[in-house]
């Protein structure tokens, strides 16, 4: 195990075989994550940058199988932030420490490219020092480059699944493969730092499926990747599949890291979720990014993308000192700075 370690840090890449006999690997005090952390250190030290996350709207016209915000849940309650409120939830967020602030939400086609812009241009007005990052789906070429121009720095779209099969089997046919993986080259070129990424142990996955996701990132080459556990929804055609596994996920961030010292790398709420110390163990394999939520309190509850999503309670003003403390415990510290890629 330690020679395959040894290879991967080396090479920055395996043979099929050797990346899953890496993510099928014991976790506990283990070879490969301490090689994470190492890397991730020497590229951005003990610090853990924090993106402040701002759900502003829980409508979708997607129908994603595994997702609670599915267009098919009726029993959601939709909602949308106002334009006063999304400020709010960023001037808290400011008064914190928060130098970014990520705009998430369903595929919502009441937000037209003017009506975002106009939140990003305030935004930006507002706090000209801070980074802007979008995670709010699949958009035309242009409408990503006016997203740009008013001043967005980053977009967030998971890939969720290389394999053009398994994509199929957790999507509606209205959704491709194609179009998602053309929309992540599209906003490279446009000049965003992008963010794609893939649930670990979705219905049907193989350890062969997340080696392509593996190749995939390779060839993409992006500035970040959200990686998290598929966790049931119940009102979901998945709601009696199993959630992705701890160690399974470590082991895909530990592998990560290394095939790319300097990604950005979330511990993700999914994370978070599915065990309690969930977030310090991601760091401990190799993240360095955490995303707490800025979303006013009462809208949380209606943001679930999974059942026992964590921080549906807390008060945005804890959220910086909770995640202060978790990362304190482990040896790493939060950092005020936009926290932005550093290519090397
Ligand atoms: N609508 C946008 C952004 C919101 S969804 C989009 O789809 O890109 C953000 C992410 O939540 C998705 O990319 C997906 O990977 C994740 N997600 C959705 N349902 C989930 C579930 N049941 N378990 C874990 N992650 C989930
Ligand atoms: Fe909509 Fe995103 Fe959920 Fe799919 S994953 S249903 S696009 S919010």
């Amino acid at each position: 195990m330690r020679e395959l370690v040894d290879k991967l840090a080396q090479n920055r890449v395996l043979s099929a075989e050797e990346f899953k006999e890496l993510l099928s690997a014991e976790c506990e005090n283990s070879y490969l994550h301490q090689r994470a952390r190492e890397a991730q250190q020497r590229v951005y030290g003990k610090k853990i940058f924090i993106r402040g996350l701002v759900e502003f709207t829980n409508y979708c016209k997607h129908n994603c199988y595994y997702c609670g915000l599915r267009s098919g849940n009726t029993g959601v309650q939709r909602y949308r932030l106002s334009m006063e409120q999304i400020m709010e939830c960023c001037q808290t967020g400011y008064g914190m420490g928060f130098r970014t602030f990520v705009l998430q939400g369903g595929e919502d086609d009441y937000y037209t490219d003017d009506r975002l812009t106009e939140i990003i241009g305030n935004i930006r007005e507002t706090y000209p020092d801070c980074a802007i990052t979008l995670s709010v789906g699949e958009r035309s070429r242009e409408s990503f480059q006016r997203l740009f121009d008013a001043g967005a720095d980053r977009y967030l779209l998971r890939h969720e699944t290389a394999n053009i099969h398994h994509y199929n089997s957790l999507h509606p046919a209205n959704m491709s493969p194609e179009n998602r993986k053309k929309c992540l080259r599209d906003l490279k070129e446009i000049g965003f730092q992008v963010g794609c990424g893939f649930l670990i142990g979705s219905p049907g996955q193989t350890p062969d499926n997340i080696v392509e996701d593996f190749l995939f990132i390779k060839e993409l080459d992006p500035a970040m990747v959200g990686i998290g556990p598929f966790i049931p929804h119940s009102a979901t055609p998945f709601a009696n599949e199993q959630a992705g596994g701890l160690n399974l996920t470590l082991n895909a961030l530990a592998i990560l890291r290394l095939m790319k010292p300097n990604l950005l790398l979330p511990a993700t709420t999914a994370l978070g979720s599915i065990h309690e110390k969930g977030r310090e163990m991601g760091i401990l394999a190799g993240a360095n990014v955490v995303m707490p939520n800025l979303s006013p309190v009462d809208t949380r509850k209606k943001y679930l993308l999974y059942d026992s999503k964590i921080g549906t309670e807390d008060e945005p003003q804890n959220a910086r000192e909770k995640i202060d403390k978790q990362m304190q415990v482990i040896g790493y510290e939060v950092i005020t700075a936009r926290g932005d890629y550093v290519a090397i």
